[in-house]
């Protein structure tokens, strides 16, 4: 390269002021091998501390004297870990969510690549080959026959000669020796050693062993309109809406199989939860070794070798969870998005990113297509469906036309009535009952786990909360605790009550420990089990699947957890045990995710041949959200609360910037929030933008830690996102606060 100098960008730059560009000097033996994207170690600050960089650019033009500029020391990987299109992709990232370039970039390298400066490589092993003629090799190996002491040596030799080249590791296991006689062979000009890229080899081979179904007319016609769009190479959002069963995986497994067949390559994403070996099965059953699959449970290492895999073009699909949308395959045509309503696309992490505003930018950038899928579509992806932001594909029906399950609601209220205080509803007993004597299998289903959700006293009203946090504890079962779910905090069970002293301590609220506890009492001859947080560390959960899969166990108790994709054709009965906690979170939200959760739940039944059947206990069950649900009528629910959001001017109809401001201590949270919203009012001159607070955040104290929130709503998402984050600037820059923290988010997808 003509430059002598390099613009490198600091890794791990959170910090706004050293989010910019450094120079360094280009050493001689540097200038044929450094490019743009690459990642480089230099010499960092006052004392040269050695910090990791990108190669941003290149230059010539330096306003400062040449002596000054410091040299790069050395690269780290042997290729650029960046394209200029992922370079774009971070720029779009920085100016989106107001995050940093070095954070952006960061989250697209795997996890272990960073800080402890290991390459980005396959691994290499170091081989040992002939370099002399054989009949030197020969002359050589005669005259140290019958030396005792190089014995190693010849038979080294004696295996080179066969051979040619061979791993030395290899060498070492088999004749039992150590390094040193590989180093004097070479140093002898016998032999050479050198480094190799270890072939890739998939770990296990897994043979493609299924075809595609035949399509129902449906299915072909979506397929038809997907394998169109692909063959004009330009760039469509695809919202694919289909009750569960319909047969959207089926869909998006084919069009990749053509994608794929062409030589292009498909990112398939779906929620972390539901990437279980049943999923990566169907994928593999059809793919074979062309499919990577990373998640957080792998090991840094193995991560890194998908990473480099998708790169050199050794696999051609990739499924993981969000942050997969970031695999860096060269010749990209189709990111899958599937169960594109989930909040876990959203990154809670700095920076956080929507994972299918980023899917987007890489499909418009590669000419590609961005194809979400969803049986209950998030709301704002159905709207932009009906403006024809994207294009929408329907399938009405299941496959084999199998019926939907029959669904019920239970009236809890009458149940106090007759003096059934148990979690199970008469009819529910009754239900479970038939079905385990047919051998079918039953789901229950809660989104509380613990005992009791809520400890308090009889006499004094006085609930339990946790010391560090504002939020009431859950009572535990085997630990006989009460547990804090936001900070992991436990507290002895008080035996009498903290403020009053009565004996009168009750336990309220049901969660997941309490259904299974009574299921093994009215059911003592079912096999049960129960899966939420607290049964599936260590990678529990997939053991408790299988077994339930195997028919090992009846009627399996869980969280959201037991909610998504699985497709177990024995289930007939789902029991929803409480609805109506889902309906009151404080969030606009709360009715989407409440139709949301009851149609994924409703869907677990009636998978197989036998009709399913689903009881809804709640205490109120003429909420239009839950009759709506019953019928599982997207559509008429989607009409019921856009109507709803349009009045109210929440998403899609505006845009919500969110600061949330952070500190131990109560008083400087208060004054700083007050302070901020001043700013945010004095250049609110317009009123354009809508502000609300300071308040205290839903939950106002997590770890010691107090939390109050600002909102700003506007229908402008650029305006409202330079504002939102010119206030916090100016505050920091004028006032300089440091006792608090403050974290902003722009169209967040849960408050507390
Ligand atoms: P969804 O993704 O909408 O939940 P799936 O693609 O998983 O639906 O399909 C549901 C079930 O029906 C799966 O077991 C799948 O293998 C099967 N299936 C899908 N399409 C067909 C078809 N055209 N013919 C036969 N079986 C199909
Ligand atoms: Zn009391
Ligand atoms: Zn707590």
């Amino acid at each position: 390269m003509a430059e002598n100098y390099a613009e490198v960008l600091m890794e791990f730059a959170r910090a706004e002021e050293i989010d910019r560009t450094f120079t360094y000097r280009i050493p001689e033996e540097l200038k044929d091998l450094l490019e743009v994207g690459m990642r480089v170690r230099v010499p960092f600050g006052r004392g040269n501390r050695t910090k990791e960089g990108y190669i941003i650019s290149f230059t010539n033009s330096i306003d400062f004297p040449p002596s000054k500029i410091k040299f790069i020391y050395s690269i780290i990987d042997d290729f650029p870990v960046f394209t200029p299109a992922a370079l774009d992709l971070a720029y779009y990232m920085q100016d989106r969510y107001g995050t940093t370039l070095a954070a952006a970039l960061d989250i697209m390298l795997p996890p272990g690549s960073k800080g402890n400066k290991i390459a980005l490589n396959r691994k290499k092993t170091n081989y040992i080959k002939l370099i002399k003629p054989k009949e030197e090799v020969i002359d050589y190996m005669t005259s140290i026959k019958n030396n005792k002491t190089l014995k190693n040596q010849y038979n080294i030799l004696t295996i080179l000669l066969d051979i040619g080249e061979a791993p030395i590791n290899e060498l070492m296991e088999e004749l039992q020796i150590t390094r040193s006689s590989f180093n004097s062979l070479s140093k002898k000009g016998i032999t050479k050693i050198y480094t190799k890229l270890e072939e890739y080899k998939a770990k296990k081979d897994f043979a493609i062993t299924e075809t595609g179904y035949l399509l129902n007319r449906e299915q072909e016609d979506a397929l038809d309109m997907l394998n169109k769009s692909f063959n004009k190479k330009t760039h469509e959002t695809f919202l694919l809406h289909g009750i569960t069963g319909s047969g959207k995986t089926e869909i998006f497994l084919q069009f990749i199989e053509n994608i794929v067949d062409e030589g292009y390559q498909a990112i398939v994403l779906v929620p972390e939860i539901s990437l279980t070996p049943q999923t990566v099965g169907r994928f593999r059953r059809r793919f074979g070794n062309k499919v990577g699959i990373t998640h957080s449970r792998l090991s840094p290492r193995e991560r890194m070798d998908q990473w480099v895999l998708a790169k050199e073009g050794k696999i051609s699909i990739m499924i993981g969870p969000r942050s997969a949308v970031f695999t860096p395959f060269k010749n990209l045509k189709a990111i899958v998005i599937d169960e594109e309503h989930e909040t876990t696309y959203k990154s809670d992490t700095t920076p956080k990113y929507q994972t299918k505003e980023v899917a987007k930018f890489r499909m418009e950038q590669e000419n590609g297509l961005l194809l979400l899928a969803s049986a209950t579509p998030d709301l704002e992806s159905y709207y932009k469906a009906s403006v024809d932001e994207y294009k929408l594909l329907e399938l009405t029906s299941r496959v084999y036309d199998r019926p939907l399950p029959q669904i019920e609601f239970v009236d809890m209220r009458l149940e106090l009535t007759t003096g059934n205080k148990y979690v199970f509803s008469s009819k529910l007993h009754e239900e479970i009952q038939k079905t385990i004597d047919k051998n079918e299998q039953v789901m229950l289903f809660l989104n509380r786990r613990g005992h009791s959700t809520f400890v308090s006293c009889r006499s004094c009203g006085y609930a339990i909360k946790c010391d560090h946090c504002n939020i009431t504890m859950t009572y535990h079962l085997g630990r006989n605790k009460l547990m804090c779910h936001y900070c992991g905090m436990g507290k002895e069970n008080p035996n009498t009550c903290p403020s009053c002293k009565s004996k009168f301590i009750r336990y309220f609220g049901d969660g997941t420990q309490k259904v299974e506890e009574q299921a093994r009492v009215f059911f003592p001859n079912a096999n049960i089990a129960r899966m939420d947080m607290d049964t599936t560390r260590n990678n529990k959960h997939e053991t408790i699947l299988k077994n339930f899969k195997d028919g090992k166990i009846d009627i399996l108790v869980g969280t959201q957890m037991i909610a998504k994709g699985h497709d177990f054709p024995n289930v007939t009965l789902v029991g929803i045990m409480a609805a109506d906690n889902m309906l009151y979170m404080q969030d606009f939200r709360a009715s989407e995710r409440t139709f949301q959760l009851i149609t994924q739940v409703t869907g677990r039944a009636g998978r197989g041949e036998k009709p399913g059947k689903v009881l809804i206990q709640t205490y109120d069950p003429d909420h239009y959200c839950l009759q709506i649900a019953a019928k599982q009528d997207y559509l008429a629910f989607y009409n019921e609360e856009i109507e709803l959001r349009k009045q109210m001017k929440y998403p899609p109809f505006s845009h919500i910037f969110s600061v949330l401001i952070t500190s131990d201590k109560e008083d400087e949270v208060i004054r700083w929030a007050n302070r901020l919203m001043e700013y945010y009012k004095f250049y609110n001159k317009e009123k354009d933008f809508e502000l609300y607070g300071p308040i205290p955040a839903a939950i106002s104290k997590i770890a010691d830690i107090y939390r109050w929130r600002i909102i700003i709503k506007s229908s402008d998402r650029k305006r409202l996102n330079n504002y939102g984050l010119y206030c916090i600037d100016k505050l920091r820059e004028l006032d300089k606060p440091s006792t608090i923290a403050i974290q902003s988010d722009i169209d967040p997808v849960m408050l507390y």
